[in-house]
């Protein structure tokens, strides 16, 4: 079965879990107890150094780069030219589980593994990637590695970014023995796919093994200040006060209105949350003077995105009027939605038939590097079932059958890409 790939995930899965502890099965799992492996800390370290040590095993020639981005390479038999690339990241969040990310470095990892055991013929290179500070969990933006390397980002904007500890990205890439100077370049890469579990409840609940992403959400941050004046609860009659909470509420119960009405309506695939709160000075008996929110809004459709954002600072301006408070909002920069390649898209499809497992094509709520490369290079994702749904969490899991059914499907779809002449 998938024991070597097995041994690697369980292995790499005990760094960053306190006590230090091997998980075979979702019943091990401690609702409190999950992996922390932000970039640049001991645990990413370990793992890194645990990843390196498997593509030297395999024989791949390993390079780092200027921002810690790793790459493993094994050249094609007929061109070095036009490469097959295929990873993830290694860090995690704080506290979340242990597929994020490993799934799609130890996946390419064993894909090639296996390709090795059937001596196949790759006539373009193979390369594992492992990107830097996927999950912006120690340094922002998030996606820093991939940014780099699609020109997003410079190398130098990149090594100056500071973590929460006040440490420069290049302090503790020195400190883990990561800061390379390979020139990392997408020019000779012609694919790209990741392998990577779908941290939603889709596949899961459908029962299908294989989701295959045709786009990826954009996401449109709006951070709202609410203004109201803070008072007594007792003495301050209704109709004489500014309460910033209950415009908030208000503000919630619009965005959450409006994104059920327009996936209703328009059948979009809207999503949008006010998942973050503050509330001044936060005491029972005292009318809220400012509350600081943030929403969150997604679409593969950038219009219907942008719509619900502009509709809700529409809103913002009636709420600020019935309520008498004030409402400044700020709008950090917006990722647009991405679209993969029909061609890698089809290829996972076809590899997937191949192999015998059943597929579904869909959208990936969350942001992947993919995102990045699909700027430059022809790009498709692999998706993977989670269990119950859940990730970014502890209880994060996917089942082992289906680990190996989307380790099957990427090599089958790795050997089809890395032809020259596509059948
Ligand atoms: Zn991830």
């Amino acid at each position: 079965m998938v024991d070597r790939l097995k041994e690697d995930l369980i292995e790499t899965g005990s760094f960053g879990r306190t006590p230090l502890k091997r998980i075979e099965r979702y019943e091990q799992l401690d609702p409190q107890k999950g992996v922390t492996r932000p970039a640049g800390t001991e645990e990413n370290r370990k793992i890194r150094d645990y990843a390196v040590g498997r593509m030297k095993e395999t024989g791949l020639s390993v390079k780092i780069d200027k921002v810690g981005n790793i790459f493993g390479r094994k050249e094609g038999s007929k061109t070095n030219k036009g490469s097959v690339m295929s990873g993830s990241h290694l860090d995690s969040v704080i506290n979340g589980g242990m597929f994020d990310g490993s799934l799609g470095v130890f996946g390419a990892i064993e894909a090639v593994r296996r390709m090795d055991d059937e001596s196949f013929d790759n006539e373009r290179p193979l390369e594992v990637v492992v990107f830097t500070a996927e999950e912006g969990s120690a340094f922002s933006p998030i996606l820093l590695g991939s940014s780099v390397l699609v020109d997003k980002l410079s190398v130098d904007e990149a090594l100056n970014r500071k973590n929460t500890r006040g440490q420069t990205l290049e302090e503790v890439l020195e400190n883990m023995g990561y800061k390379g100077d390979f020139e990392g370049s997408l020019d000779d890469v012609e694919y790209m796919v990741e392998t990577h579990i779908e941290q939603g409840p889709v596949l899961y609940r459908e029962k299908i093994p294989i989701g295959i992403v045709e786009n990826i959400s954009g996401v449109a941050w709006v951070m709202a200040t609410i203004l109201g004046e803070e008072n007594h609860a007792g003495t301050t009659p209704m109709r004489m006060r500014k309460d910033a909470l209950v415009a908030a509420s208000d503000i919630i119960s619009f965005v959450n209105k409006r994104a059920n009405e327009m996936v209703k309506e328009l059948g979009a695939s809207t999503v949008g949350t006010v998942g973050k709160l503050n509330v001044f000075p936060n005491g029972t008996n005292i009318v809220p003077g400012k509350v600081e929110m943030g929403i969150d809004i997604r679409d593969v459709v950038q219009k219907n995105m942008e719509g619900l954002k502009n509709e809700t600072l529409k809103a913002m301006k009636d709420i600020e009027k019935k309520y008498g408070v004030d409402i400044s909002t700020e709008l950090p920069p917006m990722h647009i939605p991405v679209k993969l390649s029909d061609e890698v898209v089809n290829m996972i499809d076809n590899s997937a038939r191949q192999v015998g497992v059943m597929t579904k094509r869909m959208n990936s709520g969350a942001g992947h590097d993919s995102q990045n490369m699909a700027e430059k290079v022809k790009t498709g994702m692999i998706f993977v079932p989670s269990v119950n749904g859940i990730s970014h969490a502890p209880l994060e899991w996917t089942n082992w059958e289906d680990i190996e059914n989307g380790v099957k499907v990427l090599t089958q779809t790795l050997k089809n890409l890395s032809r020259i002449a596509k059948r």
